[in-house]
C-alpha cells in the first residue's frame, strides 16, 4: 500500500542509469585482481565465477593464527551512539588524544546525561547489534538496573582531567596521538594525523562537513539530515557519505578527462554519453558490492507480526524517502542526480545490511585500567590511588570500544561457513578501524577461506534464523550434516 504513496521522481527519469548503475558489473576479476594487490595479502585470489558466486580463495598455505588479509575501509563511520564513549579518527577510527582526554570526555558527557538517553530513545536495529557486540544486556532497557553503581565526580576533577591538569599513572605508555580538527571548520570531525583530515576531506567529508568551508549546498539542511539519521538508523550517514565518496570520485575523474586526451575514460561507440561512461566507472566500488532494497532486505524484527509485515516494509521505505528528501536538499548534484534516487539510495543502504561488516577497534582506556589492574601489588596499590575514584565514576563502560560499521571490499567477498576457517581478529597492532583477518586452522592453497557472519557455536535452527538476515541458507558441512 504504501508503495503507492512514495514515487521519487529521479527513480522515473534516470531509470535507465539506474538499472546500468545496479547492473552487476561484467568483468569483475580485473577489479579484485588490482584490489588484491593494493592490499597487505598477496595469498588470496578472489574468484568471481565460484560454487555461490564471489569467493575468496588461498593462493598459498596459511598456518593456524596467521594473518590472511588486511583490508581497508571502503566507506566506514562510528556508531552514533558510540560517539558518546570512544573519541577516534574521523577517517582510519583509531583512538585519539590521551587517556586521560579519553575518560574525562566520557565523564564530562555523562554528566551532560548523553550516554543514557542516546543508548534508550534510539530504537535502529544497530542498536541491537551493538548489544551483542560488548556484551551488555541491557541495550533493550531503559530502567535504571546498573549492573555497577557509579560513583560521580566533581566537575572541577573532570574538567582537570580532560585540560591536562591531572596526570594518570602510567597512562604515558598508552599515549595516543593528539587530535587534528577539521580544516572546514565544523568542528565535529577529529583526526588522528594532517594525513587522515585531508583524506577524509578528499574522499567523504568537504561534501558532508557542517562547518563554513563546507562544498555542501545547504549547511542547514544538512544538519537536519543528520540529526534524522542520528534519531531514526545511522546506516543513513554511511549512505551518504558512499555517495559523497561517489560524487567526488566523479569531479576528480571528470576534471582528469578533460585535461587529458590519453585519458583512461574511453567512450564506448558514442551511444553512452559522458557522464554516465564516467558515472559507471566511479561508482563501480559500490557496484561490487551485493545488494538489494534495504526495506525488503531487512529481516522482520522479531517483535514485528507476519500480517504486519507489508506495513512495516513501507514504514522504513518512507523512513529512507525523508532521509533521501534531506540529504538531497544538502548536497545534491546535478550530473549525480541518478544517485539521488530512492531506487539507488535503497540499494547502497541495503548493502550496508546486508555485509556484516563490523567496525571495531579496542579501546586503550580498557587496556588502560587493566594494565593498573595487573601490576604488582605495591605499585598497583600506590597507582590505584588516584585510578579508582576514576573508575569508579565510569564504572562499566570503561570497556567499551570503538563500534561502527563499514564496507570492507574484499572481507565482503568472503562466504560463510558454521565452520569457518578465519576470522575477524584484532591484534595488539591493529589500532585502527581496518579489518584484520587471521587464519584459525591451517589454510591450504586453494581452499576457500570462510569466515561466520553469526555465532556460530549455536544450533541448526537458531543458526538459521541468524543466517536469514543475510538472505541465504547456509550449506556448510555442519548445516547439512545437522539439518533434520
Ligand atoms: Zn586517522
Ligand atoms: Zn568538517
Ligand atoms: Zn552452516
Amino acid at each position: 500500500m504504501g508503495d503507492d504513496v512514495i514515487t521519487c521522481s529521479l527513480d522515473l527519469e534516470h531509470s535507465e542509469t539506474i538499472s546500468a548503475l545496479l547492473k552487476p558489473p561484467s568483468p569483475q576479476q580485473e577489479y579484485f585482481s588490482e584490489l588484491v594487490k593494493a592490499r597487505q595479502c598477496r595469498g588470496l585470489e578472489v574468484k568471481t565465477d565460484g560454487e555461490y558466486g564471489k569467493g575468496v580463495y588461498a593462493n598459498s598455505d596459511f598456518s593456524e593464527g596467521k594473518l590472511v588479509l588486511k583490508d581497508q575501509i571502503l566507506v566506514g563511520a562510528q556508531h552514533s551512539s558510540n560517539k558518546v564513549d570512544c573519541l577516534v579518527c574521523s577517517y582510519c577510527f583509531r583512538f585519539i588524544g590521551s587517556i586521560e582526554l579519553q575518560i574525562g570526555r566520557k565523564l564530562y558527557l555523562q554528566n551532560l546525561g548523553l550516554s543514557a538517553s542516546m543508548k534508550c530513545e534510539s530504537s535502529s536495529s544497530y542498536e541491537e547489534n551493538d548489544s551483542l557486540m560488548t556484551g551488555n544486556d541491557n541495550g533493550g532497557s531503559c530502567s535504571s538496573s546498573e549492573p555497577k553503581e557509579k560513583v560521580p565526580l566533581h566537575e572541577e576533577v573532570i574538567e582537570s582531567l580532560m585540560n591536562g591538569g591531572i596526570v594518570l599513572p602510567y597512562a604515558k605508555q598508552f599515549s595516543l596521538p593528539s587530535s587534528v580538527q577539521c580544516s572546514g571548520g565544523c568542528g565535529e570531525a577529529l583526526y588522528c594525523s594532517k594525513f587522515c583530515a585531508e583524506a577524509d576531506w578528499e574522499s567523504f567529508h568537504s561534501i558532508l562537513c557542517t562547518g563554513e568551508r563546507s562544498k555542501s549546498s545547504c549547511r542547514e539542511a544538512l544538519l537536519k539530515f543528520i540529526e534524522h539519521a542520528n534519531d531514526t538508523n545511522d546506516i543513513f550517514i554511511l549512505a551518504a557519505k558512499a555517495i559523497s565518496f561517489t560524487i567526488l570520485r566523479y569531479k576528480k575523474l571528470k576534471e582528469s578527462h578533460l585535461n587529458n586526451r590519453n585519458s583512461s575514460v574511453e567512450l564506448k561507440n558514442g551511444t553512452e554519453s559522458l557522464t554516465l561512461t564516467l558515472l559507471l566507472e566511479v561508482w563501480k566500488p559500490m557496484s561490487m558490492g551485493y545488494k538489494k532494497r534495504w526495506w525488503e532486505c531487512v529481516a522482520l524484527p522479531k517483535d514485528v507480526d507476519c500480517c504486519h509485515e507489508a506495513s512495516f516494509r513501507s514504514q522504513l521505505k518512507e523512513l529512507a524517502f525523508t532521509s533521501l528528501q534531506l540529504l538531497k536538499k544538502a548536497i545534491f548534484d546535478k550530473e549525480c542526480a541518478p544517485l539521488f534516487s530512492l531506487e539507488i539510495y535503497g540499494h547502497i543502504i541495503g548493502m550496508f545490511e546486508l555485509n556484516n561488516l563490523d567496525l571495531v577497534v579496542e579501546s586503550p582506556v580498557e587496556n588502560y585500567f587493566l594494565y593498573i589492574d595487573d601490576l604488582p601489588y605495591s605499585e598497583k596499590e600506590e597507582a590505584e590511588k588516584t585510578t579508582r575514584p576514576f573508575l569508579d565514576a565510569v564504572g562499566d563502560e570503561y570497556s567499551v570500544c570503538c563500534e561502527g560499521s563499514a564496507f570492507f571490499p574484499l572481507q565482503a567477498c568472503m562466504n560463510h561457513s558454521c565452520v569457518p576457517n578465519a576470522k575477524a581478529f584484532k591484534r595488539d597492532e591493529d589500532r585502527d578501524g581496518q579489518a584484520t583477518i587471521i587464519a584459525l586452522r591451517p589454510i591450504s592453497k586453494g581452499d576457500e577461506v570462510t569466515i561466520s557472519y553469526i555465532k556460530e557455536d549455536v544450533s541448526f535452527e537458531e543458526r538459521k534464523a541468524l543466517l536469514a538476515d543475510y538472505g541465504f541458507k547456509c550449506i556448510c558441512p555442519k548445516c547439512l550434516l545437522e539439518q533434520p
